[in-house]
């Protein structure tokens, strides 16, 4: 247990994803040493030796601030959102994972029980793990997976998100500042980006915005500095967020959508599949017959493997589409 001190007391749990935003918090680097001067840090699993029974011990709204982020997947993670939730002032879905279901969600294509016998195949029964087993020393909990994957707002009232796999310390910072602004932004605001598409703050020359083909990016070296969809690539950022200062298209890769849907936009898979079809070049196919350009774009649309896993990489569990389905 930590000695008390006067500063407002913050948290960071990390519920199921893979640690990224935890890193992107520590690569805040010298900022931590602002953080830290103003805030302490009372809660966080992996950075402070402080117990769940610390925070159950807490008042209701003791900490100021909870930035709670991976994905909702099991019975414990809910747990400790309601937890969490209870006693925070300010809860924020940190991060891709708790904003809409990131990697974790695409477990959403799938039945919880398909799932564990791809994971346990050739385990028998007996072998697996189970919520309750008996063993000499007592019994053993372990947690149960929901039935799918769920966004942190599906499961406690979020005030901010901060966007992100994992959100750039940048926007971790803009975001801490914005939410401690007075008067503070509207209740559910995505705080630290912006609000248009990547291709706002892209630097790529665009020209013709058409396509004949679309090609993965093992398949050709594209031209450095024209625009990726234009050259057949399936880049993400006419349906992605701004903010990151299109760190991807940078360095000649798309981007593959981490920031989540812009502003104003309920389904960012379905968003890029209506930009896809409003630059598929079709005016050769002209004269053909319906089936002739049904077949051609068909075709077309078959150079990408995994549409669902493109398109929903990161907003599956929390897409009009993919998102409500049990
Ligand atoms: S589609 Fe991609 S490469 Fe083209 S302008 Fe937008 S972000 Fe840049
Ligand atoms: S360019 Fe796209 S995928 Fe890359 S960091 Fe930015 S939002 Fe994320």
């Amino acid at each position: 247990m930590q000695a008390a001190t006067s500063r407002p007391r913050i948290a960071l749990y990390w519920a199921s994803g893979c640690g990224g935003c935890e890193i992107a918090f520590v690569n805040l680097h010298e900022r931590l040493l602002e953080l830290d001067a103003r805030f302490e840090i009372f809660f966080c699993p992996c950075l402070v030796d402080t117990k769940r029974a610390d925070v159950e011990a807490l008042p209701d709204g003791a900490l100021a601030l909870t930035l709670l982020d991976g994905a909702q997947r099991s019975d414990e993670n809910v747990a400790m959102a309601q937890l969490l939730r209870r006693k925070s002032q300010l809860l924020v879905a940190y991060g891709s994972c708790a904003h809409e279901g990131c990697l974790p969600g695409l477990a959403n294509l799938r039945s919880t029980a398909s799932l564990l016998d791809t994971v346990y195949a050739g385990v028998a029964e007996p072998s697996r793990p189970r919520a309750r087993s008996a063993v000499p020393e007592g019994e053993l909990h372990l947690p149960t997976l929901l039935p799918r994957v769920l966004p942190l707002a599906e499961v406690v009232d979020v005030d901010y998100v901060i966007p992100g796999c994992p959100p750039e310390p940048d926007t971790l910072w803009r975001a801490l500042g914005q939410m401690f602004e007075d008067p503070p932004p509207p209740r559910g605001a995505v705080l630290g980006a912006g609000e248009s598409a990547v291709c706002r703050e892209c630097a790529l020359r665009r020209e013709d915005k058409t396509i004949v083909r679309l090609r993965r990016v093992h398949e050709l070296i594209p031209e450095p500095t024209r625009c990726l969809l234009e050259q057949g690539i399936l880049c993400m950022g006419p349906a992605t967020r701004d903010g990151c200062g299109a760190l991807c298209t940078r360095v000649g890769m798309p981007c593959i959508g981490c920031y989540g849907a812009p502003e104003g936009v309920a389904d960012q898979g379905a968003a890029m599949a209506s930009a896809v079809g409003s630059i598929l070049d079709i005016e050769p196919l002209r004269d053909r017959s319906e089936k002739e350009i049904a077949a051609a774009i068909d075709a077309t649309l078959d150079a990408v493997p995994d549409w669902a896993g493109t398109c929903y990489k990161f907003s599956l569990a929390a897409s009009l589409l993919g998102g409500r389905r049990t």
